[in-house]
């Protein structure tokens, strides 16, 4: 049982980031690509939301990116579950947990990034960090470390410059004087 339950999370934690980094990010790049979704909709509106990305509010149902974030998540469970679910049912039992945890942290993360930042703060270093080719874990950093693709942002003093930058950038645009509404004349 335990043997089960720790290959399990391994195998669970192995997965985040051979998945993210070559099916997410190395397909995915393409636009035309069925996972297109996570590069092109999730990367682009967690960066400019300060990692919020609303449309993990809406019905998982559906072909969007987070219905087929839901989709392979299911398909890998039930292709472990049916392959060898009988013969590990321990390994497969803490492998479905897997995929579900990394929905519901990473939901979590997304529509509330204050308990992204404190509890997934590799996920927020994978959003908003200068290299968002790096930090593929997402419930725990574990396969990053091991393979020297964790690269920390949050808390940095790099971070703490950006945040600088973007405050000072905000507070000249809200000084600035607003430009009167161009007024059209009759001939
Ligand atoms: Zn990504
Ligand atoms: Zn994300």
């Amino acid at each position: 049982m335990l043997g089960g339950i720790v290959a399990g999370l391994i195998y669970s934690n192995a997965q985040e980031w051979l998945v993210h980094k070559y099916v997410l990010h190395g397909l995915g790049r393409k636009k035309d690509s069925f996972f297109a979704f996570h590069w092109h909709e999730h990367h682009k509106r967690a960066r400019k939301a300060d990692m919020r990305d609303e449309d993990y509010e809406r019905d998982p149902w559906g072909t969007h990116a987070q219905g087929k974030e839901v989709m392979m998540l299911a398909a890998t469970s039930a292709a472990a579950a049916l392959l060898i679910g009988r013969r590990y049912p321990w390994f497969t039992a803490t492998a479905v947990f897997g995929a579900w945890n990394y929905y519901r942290c990473h939901k979590k993360a997304h529509l509330d990034p204050a308990w992204g930042r404190e509890h997934l703060p590799w996920h927020v270093d994978h959003h908003m960090g200068p290299d968002q080719d790096a930090n593929w874990c997402v419930t725990h950093p574990f396969f990053d470390i091991l393979l020297g693709t964790r690269k920390p942002y949050v808390g940095t003093e790099l971070e703490a410059k950006h945040r600088a930058a973007a405050e000072e950038r905000a507070r000249k645009k809200a000084a600035a004087p607003v430009e009167a509404p161009a007024v059209a004349h009759a001939a």
